[in-house]
């Protein structure tokens, strides 16, 4: 199969291509030529194990790789969760499911993406022999993610940017507590933002990027959309069988990188009702639905903070397909956009979205609700999945455990909130390292390095 740019200024490419460039050259993303129907294979992946699942699907996709090899990679990739479903689903009541994203290594759903992207990476390296260097900028969950995806992993140095003491306590151990020797955590004196435009500017530099095989792993790699698209796959078929047909799935989403996921496996033919979007008070997206209309607005610091988000980078893929895979009109509303921070769409189709909003306030509410309720704990990203104006059957997407947010966890219900792995870390000598928030510091530092 071959992936194509919604910017469709680029040829096609190859599996492995597409992921090596995360991004297309033109600036768009990528996506498969043309979507499978997998409505034949329905019947027999409800019996397969989770991994099982996510080899055959990804076989239809990675067709560059070797049988073998890709069973390896993806086996690999599901050896470190510590429940034996791998995406296990928790029946609240006959109304209400939750399925739980947060049996990875570092606790939240991104592991799913990243420990796969970690072996496809390694595998890569060892055909063609070329090393690589990762570079991202996080405020929190993706730069765990990544340094625990790709730890260890031959021929890949890892450099993670945060803005230093602005990122959880916890959240700072997970990347700075690993003992691994290919993972530099960068603490800048600055915000994410200043992170985010140093490394922008890093990635800029051509010469660079070549002299260290620069790689990003942020969440417009088409392998982590893929990756992601395996759970609903997994989560329709363990649903008991008078409940699947009827319950709209509920993700909490900033970037729309996890709900797009499930859209496009519902386009493949996977049977799913619908979705809603859930935001916290960063709500460009409920706008969006609501509305019709795309609007920037000043990002407003949040207890969920993996969803404070306003550009929704992944808006762009679904953006291809609503706009009837006309790339010309991809270009044109893009460029709209970032020349006016709106865009207003006549006619908007919701496409079987709906959309929900939730503010700090009622994220507080919510934990303590649905502790009282029924007894269970959700982070504060999953609570914006429960907010008011329910009905019918839903199954909310859980992206964290709550034990990664103890503070707020302790606030709404007076309890503490522990995972064995985050208990572990807190004995662990921290490295980290001291930079500039400079293009020039970064790479002087990389160089250094690899
Ligand atoms: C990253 C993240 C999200 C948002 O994911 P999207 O890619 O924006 O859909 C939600 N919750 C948690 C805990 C996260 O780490």
């Amino acid at each position: 199969m071959q992936f194509i740019s919604t910017r469709g200024q680029v040829p096609p490419v190859s599996f492995s291509t597409a992921v090596a460039q995360g991004l297309a050259p033109d600036g768009g993303l990528y996506l498969p030529e043309q979507l499978p129907d997998l409505k034949p294979y329905l019947a027999e992946w409800s019996k397969l194990s989770y991994a099982e699942l996510c080899e055959v699907f990804f076989a239809i996709f990675a067709t560059d790789i070797e049988a073998d090899e890709l069973k390896k990679i993806v086996t690999r990739s599901y050896t470190k969760f510590d429940h034996a479903d791998i995406a296990p689903i928790v029946k609240l009541d006959d109304d209400r499911y939750v399925l739980e994203l947060f049996h990875g290594p570092t606790l939240a759903f991104k592991d799913f993406a990243l420990q796969l992207l970690g072996n496809l990476y390694e595998s890569q390296i060892a055909r063609t022999g070329n090393r690589i260097s990762v570079l991202g900028a996080t405020s929190g969950d993706t730069g765990a993610a990544a340094i625990h995806g790709l730890l260890g992993k031959e021929g890949v140095t890892t450099f993670i940017l945060y803005p230093d003491g602005r990122i959880s306590p916890l959240q700072e151990r997970q990347m700075t507590c690993t003992g691994a020797d290919n993972v530099f955590p960068l603490a800048i004196k600055g915000s994410f933002d200043d992170a985010q435009t140093a490394m922008k500017t890093v990635f800029e530099d051509r010469e660079f990027a070549a002299e260290v095989g620069l790689s990003a792993v942020n969440s417009i790699n088409l392998a982590r959309i893929l990756a992601q698209c395996v759970y609903y796959l997994s989560a329709y078929f363990r649903l008991p069988e008078d409940v699947r047909d009827d319950i709209t799935f509920v993700v909490p989403t900033g970037n729309f990188g996890n709900v797009l996921a499930g859209w496009l496996v519902q386009r493949m033919g996977l049977p799913i009702k619908g979705f809603r979007v859930a935001t916290n008070q960063n709500d460009i997206l409920h706008r969006l639905f609501e509305s019709g209309t795309y609007q920037l607005d000043e990002v407003a610091p949040s207890v969920a903070p993996s969803m404070d988000i306003q550009v929704a980078s992944n808006f762009e893929r679904f953006l291809y397909y609503a706009e009837g895979q006309d790339s010309e009109k991809v270009r044109e509303i893009i460029q709209t956009f970032k020349e006016t921070g709106k865009y207003v769409f006549e006619n908007f189709d919701r496409a079987g979205f709906s959309s929900s909003r939730t503010d700090d306030a009622q994220i507080a509410a919510i934990i303590k609700d649905v502790y009282a309720k029924y007894g269970y704990v959700a982070d504060p990203h999953t609570a914006c999945g429960f907010s008011d104006g329910f009905e019918g059957k839903e199954i909310i997407l859980s992206t964290a455990h709550p034990a990664k947010f103890p503070d707020t966890i302790q606030d709404a219900i007076g309890e503490d909130s522990t995972h064995p792995s985050l208990e572990e870390l807190k004995s662990r000598e921290i490295v980290k390292y001291s930079v500039e928030p400079t293009p020039e510091a970064i790479k002087a530092f990389m160089r250094a390095r690899v």
